[in-house]
């Protein structure tokens, strides 16, 4: 629906019906903490947000004669949808993969060939894809950066009417097979996602061990022509960490410009000591288009570039674990030097749940064990949960905007059981907190679009 804000402004259609969800805390994150606050939404969006009492006053101009506001009453934590930013939902019925133990990435990668390789021992792509929607929103999140590796999964967050972008994924190319096939089967899978009407389309380049050097520079070419997003796994695995103290300058040098790397591979045999990141920032592969997942061997200079060209980062901190990728993230530093960063759960075959609660419990955790001593841990989180993840996306701006609540944003929302028991600064630190740690499984209901999509007896039935 085409949306003029300064159209409205100037003809404001008086409100027939809005739902007031009001509850002890409201946690809007473009703004402070809301104690016993409240959310007003009609058409799909956030009309206000504030203070109960604020919210019913200001409501008082839009409402038309007879308009009709319904209060939902939650005794918990409201806050935006959240978001998960990396995921493979049609990998939902993989489970058994996740449940293995492995003792390097590559047996868990042959593991996951094992399994992918029978699809007929499998429910379909798409009932896989599409339940896998469905357990995201009943924990609670509204939107992901969704990677599509078979046509069939495309529209599993069309089915759940949730926001996000749906990657199409582009591996195993070799340069000469990718210009003489590749591009046109590109083409032709996104012309069949655009027939689909999904919402939106991105493109997943997926990592520097799978793809040679001419996808890297074609397919951001061809996502910015297109104006869509791309996906990237870097810096996942041990094979992608540089091997020396890199510099500023290290990769303008001779070494890099003396010749043309057919793929990130060649360049290590040759002995350089490049990381994929910086690998693919020479070809110019990165940009504020970009956002990444995993990011584990990202070392000081390679977390430099992603700040300097706007890559984002989705932290899979459990994912990271049962794929053995050799390390944690350096979380630590991303959160001190000012990284941006998202998280996201991954898919079920290489993580328990699709709780993006269960891997910031994590995030929390492995931040302390590095040292990271500052107290606003729980606060820079509860951004990477929402904002963080619109961010990385490309949709914190502008109409349609999620990860926050605030007049004209998506209505996207989520209900959690947590309890507000004081509303002293002590006191809503330790919600925040425990929201964080232990907010896994505690989402009670879901608003996409200002539709109730979940409801686990958090409102009345007759109220869905
Ligand atoms: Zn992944």
């Amino acid at each position: 629906m085409f949306h003029d804000p300064l159209y409205a402004a100037a003809h404001p259609i008086p409100l027939d019906q809005v739902i007031l969800y009001s509850a002890p805390m409201v946690i809007p994150i473009t703004g402070p903490v809301i104690i016993d606050g409240a959310v007003a939404v009609s058409r799909g969006r956030v009309v206000h947000v504030g203070t109960r009492r604020w919210v019913l006053e200001a409501l008082q101009q839009d409402m038309a004669p007879h308009g009709h506001i319904t209060e939902r009453h939650w005794d918990g934590l409201i806050t935006p949808g959240l978001i998960n930013a990396h995921t493979h939902l049609q990998y939902t019925s993989m489970s058994k993969v996740a449940q293995g133990s492995y003792s390097s990435f590559h047996e868990w990668e042959l593991a996951f060939n094992a399994v992918y390789d029978q699809p007929e021992t499998l429910p379909s792509w798409r009932e896989s894809a599409n339940l896998g929607a469905r357990l995201m929103v009943q924990a609670g999140t509204t939107a992901a950066a969704d990677i599509v590796t078979d046509p069939e999964a495309a529209g599993a967050l069309s089915s759940q009417s949730m926001h996000g972008i749906a990657y199409w994924e582009v591996m195993d190319w070799h340069n000469a097979d990718w210009k003489a096939s590749g591009v046109s089967e590109l083409v032709s899978h996104l012309g069949r996602m655009n027939a689909e009407q999904l919402p939106s389309i991105g493109i997943s380049p997926h990592a520097p061990y799978t793809l040679e050097t001419s996808p890297f520079v074609d397919l951001p070419d061809i996502a910015r022509q297109l104006d869509i997003r791309l996906h990237i796994h870097l810096a996942e695995t041990p094979l992608e960490a540089g091997d020396r103290d890199t510099s500023l300058t290290t990769y303008s040098s001779t070494a890099w410009r003396d010749q043309d790397w057919n793929s990130y591979q060649q360049l290590r045999q040759a002995g350089k000591g490049a990381s994929a990141i910086q690998f693919l920032d020479q070809l110019g592969s990165l940009g504020p288009d970009v956002h990444i997942a995993h990011g584990v061997w990202a070392d000081k200079e390679d977390r430099r570039i992603l700040r300097q060209r706007g890559v984002g980062v989705a932290l899979c901190p459990r994912s990271n674990r049962i794929t053995v990728t050799g390390k944690d993230a350096p979380i630590r530093e991303y959160l001190e030097e000012g990284n941006l960063l998202a998280i996201g759960t991954d898919s079920l075959s290489s993580s328990p749940s699709l709780d993006v609660l269960d891997d910031a419990a994590m995030i929390y955790d492995i931040a302390r064990e590095q040292g990271y001593t500052n107290d606003d841990l729980s606060h820079r989180i509860i951004r990477m949960l929402t904002l963080g993840g619109a961010e990385v996306m490309g949709m914190h701006v502008g109409p349609g905007r999620i990860g926050q609540i605030n007049a004209g944003a998506t209505a996207d929302l989520a209900f959690f059981d947590i309890p507000i028991s004081s509303t002293t600064p002590q006191g809503i630190e330790t919600a925040l907190e425990d929201f964080v740690r232990h907010g896994a499984g505690t989402n009670r209901a879901t608003v996409i679009s200002s539709h109730l999509t979940y409801n686990d007896n958090a409102f009345e039935a007759d109220s869905i």
